[in-house]
């Protein structure tokens, strides 16, 4: 007598289907976190033309000061006439933090006031990332001061090789340098699928600053 599958029937055999993959799926996922036993700062990228970059970079901040860790930020690029909500936060925290000054905008006024205030940004960073008690360091839109010539590219590679052992450091901002991205241990490509701004819609406090 030949046998129909009732629904019943077709249903356990979905559900076992099921079961067979997310075993499957565990099984390479522990394989991979077995793998992963080193312990060290990670340097990651975050760029892109999408919006999300700067938020990521705050974020990762406030995971690590949520786990009582001590964070460096350094902001190259900061608009004159917007405040930045996540420092008015993070400044309440263990958090070193220098903003370049001359209020250094997407259009750049004077390049020799810029450039000089760019150095010192990046001295503050140097001093960051050469700070044994700090465990991240967020330099927010540098990236630009690599296209711009304003830093040394090859003096960030060296200041990055020689950080502490365990320091993490995120660097985001648009166009990131290939060689920043080859030495790279995690890189975030932001892509913009749709933006407001694009309809419109103009910087949002709380959203976009
Ligand atoms: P956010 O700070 O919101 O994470 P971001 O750091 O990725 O953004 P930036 O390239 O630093 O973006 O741009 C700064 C400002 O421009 C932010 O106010 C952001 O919302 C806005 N912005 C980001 N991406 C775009 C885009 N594709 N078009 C227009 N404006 C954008
Ligand atoms: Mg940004």
């Amino acid at each position: 007598m030949s046998y129909l599958p009732t629904a019943a029937d077709k249903a356990a055999a979905k559900e076992q289907k099921h079961i067979d993959r997310q075993k499957k799926i565990k099984a390479n996922v522990d394989q991979r976190i077995a793998q992963a036993t080193e312990e060290r700062g990670v340097f990651v990228v975050i760029t892109g033309n999408g919006k999300g970059k700067s938020t990521s970079g705050f974020g990762t901040v406030l995971r690590a000061i949520g786990h009582g860790q001590k964070a460096g930020v350094v902001q190259f690029i900061k608009g004159t006439q917007w405040e930045c909500g996540e420092m008015n936060i993070l400044k309440q925290f263990a958090v070193k933090h220098h903003v370049m000054g001359t209020g250094f905008t997407w259009e750049t006024q004077s390049t020799e006031t810029d450039l000089a205030a760019a150095k010192v940004a990046w001295q503050k960073s140097k001093e960051m990332l050469s700070d044994e008690t700090l465990d991240i360091v967020l330099l927010d839109e540098m990236t630009y001061m690599v296209t711009y010539g304003y830093i040394e590219l090859d003096e960030v590679i060296e200041a990055l090789n020689n950080r502490p052992k365990m320091q993490h450091v995120l660097i985001t901002g648009r166009a990131c340098h290939r060689r920043l991205i080859e030495l790279a241990d995690t890189v975030s490509e932001v892509q913009p699928i749709k933006h407001a701004f694009k309809a419109g819609v103009k910087a949002q406090k709380g959203l976009d600053w």
